[in-house]
């Protein structure tokens, strides 16, 4: 059978150009190379799948900003809200106009989805790793690892990108639309955990702490989030900590210093703080000193980075010494050495270059006929349902630009 449409990789992008396609009558191939589609979206927003996010904009976008704001202009948030909806998905914002299904669950996502292709009879293939995609004639032929054969008149890559492989992850994609002449920038890791020297974080794994985290490159502020600090053994993690790692990530690549600044009391003076705490409790020993504002390790890993000893008394303390310990309590700061790998990432910087593509329909200007949608293109976005908004919308603008090509070929017959 001729597809009008191979969609290859059965994840966000892919089941959402699916289902769009095969409502409009259109005849779609899917071809997921795991043994079930849509494996991601299952762990997305800790199983509840954060969808989309109502405050999405320009600024919530890496890589090319341009084609980040040009489908959310053409699918902005509730516009992809409606497409849920009628799909069966109703959705519910929080305050952060973080955007879940009403059930709570990413795989009723993925059920609706899925059960909207099988409706519509798009023919999903599983254990189908795309391996080849060649031109045929004025269409395309996708072959698997076994050689096997589908043909359709276009062809839809959205493959992901790099981060989590034990999700599906690995790559294949950038190969396949290299070979059709496209331009892959360099990829790394994008909402990561944060690495710092190890001896400065001994002790602290698993412990956390509410506060504001801001990233330092070459000593000036670029970036704060507020959030939850969650130790490891390597640096520190945590939505807020990864929000930063995009950031910390370039600007390391490019040779720069990086540090982590660590307010625990935001809103806060700390040294009136401590000065008040110093008074009420002199006899309490620097080892207790901060119990009840940070979790106890944390408050002697404090009190040691501000050199102090933990045996000596908050009376004790002189001006001096009260300072250093306030500024750790209000602005730890450690050097920042790295991210976390892929394995850790919610996402890949970088990507398929989108110069090579008609923004408006997501279609390649150097092979006609050729689409991309979603992680596997140079657009990355900040953590709050901004990855799955490009997924969708990506995904939908080149299903509509398929069904465009398809449609005007038929009214020439
Ligand atoms: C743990 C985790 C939590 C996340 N939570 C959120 C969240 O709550 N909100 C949010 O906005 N974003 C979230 N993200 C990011 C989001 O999941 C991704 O940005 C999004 O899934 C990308 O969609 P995609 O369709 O481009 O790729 P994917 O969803 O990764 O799908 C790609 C598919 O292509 C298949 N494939 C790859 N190569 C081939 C091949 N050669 N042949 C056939 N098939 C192939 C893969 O097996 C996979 O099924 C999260 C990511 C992770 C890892």
């Amino acid at each position: 059978m001729n597809y009008d449409a191979l969609i290859i990789g059965g994840g966000a992008s892919g089941l959402a150009a699916a289902c769009a396609l095969s409502r409009r009558g259109r005849r779609v191939a899917l071809l997921e190379k795991q043994n079930r589609v849509g494996r991601k979206l299952l762990s997305t927003g800790n199983g509840r799948c954060n969808l989309t996010n109502l405050n999405a904009s320009a600024g919530n976008y890496h890589g090319s900003r341009q084609a980040a704001q040009a489908a959310l202009r053409a699918w902005p948030p509730r516009r992809v809200m409606a497409f849920f909806e009628e799909l069966g998905i109703p959705c519910t914002a929080d305050e952060a106009g973080r955007v879940y299904p009403m059930s709570n669950q990413a795989a009723s996502v993925l059920d609706a989805l899925r059960l909207c292709c099988d409706e519509q009879g798009v023919d999903t293939r599983i254990n189908f790793a795309v391996v080849r995609l060649e031109r045929s004639g004025r269409g395309f032929e996708a072959v698997s690892q076994e050689g096997e054969r589908v043909r359709g008149r276009c062809a839809l890559v959205c493959t992901g990108g790099l981060a989590a492989p034990k999700l599906g992850a690995s790559g294949e994609g950038y190969r396949l639309l290299e070979a059709l002449g496209h331009g892959i920038s360099p990829r790394f890791a994008a909402i990561a955990p944060l690495k710092t020297p190890p001896e400065a974080v001994r002790g602290l794994k698993g412990i956390r702490a509410e506060g504001e985290l801001t990233l330092l490159v070459d000593g000036n502020d670029v970036r704060r989030e507020a959030g939850e600090a969650l130790f490891a053994e390597y640096g520190v993690s945590g939505i807020a900590a990864m929000q930063l790692a995009r950031q910390a990530a370039e600007a390391l690549r490019a040779g720069r210093r990086c540090a982590l600044r660590l307010n625990f009391v935001p809103g806060e003076d700390a040294a009136k703080l401590l000065a008040r705490r110093a008074e009420q409790l002199p006899a309490r020993k620097l080892e207790d000193f901060l119990n009840g504002i940070v979790p106890k390790r944390l408050g002697q890993a404090l009190v040691k980075a501000a050199g102090l000893d933990l045996t000596l008394a908050a009376g004790e303390l002189k001006p001096g010494q009260l300072k250093k310990l306030a500024d750790c309590l209000g602005g730890w700061t450690l050097p920042v050495t790295g991210t976390q790998d892929f394995d850790q990432a919610q996402v890949t910087a970088g990507g398929a270059i989108l110069k090579d593509f008609d923004t408006r329909s997501m279609q390649s200007l150097r092979t006609p006929g050729l689409f991309a949608a979603g992680e596997v293109l140079d657009v990355d976005g900040d953590c709050g349902g901004f990855n799955l908004q490009w997924a969708w919308s990506s995904a939908l603008m080149a299903a509509e630009g398929i069904d465009a090509i398809i449609n005007g070929e038929s009214g020439n017959r």
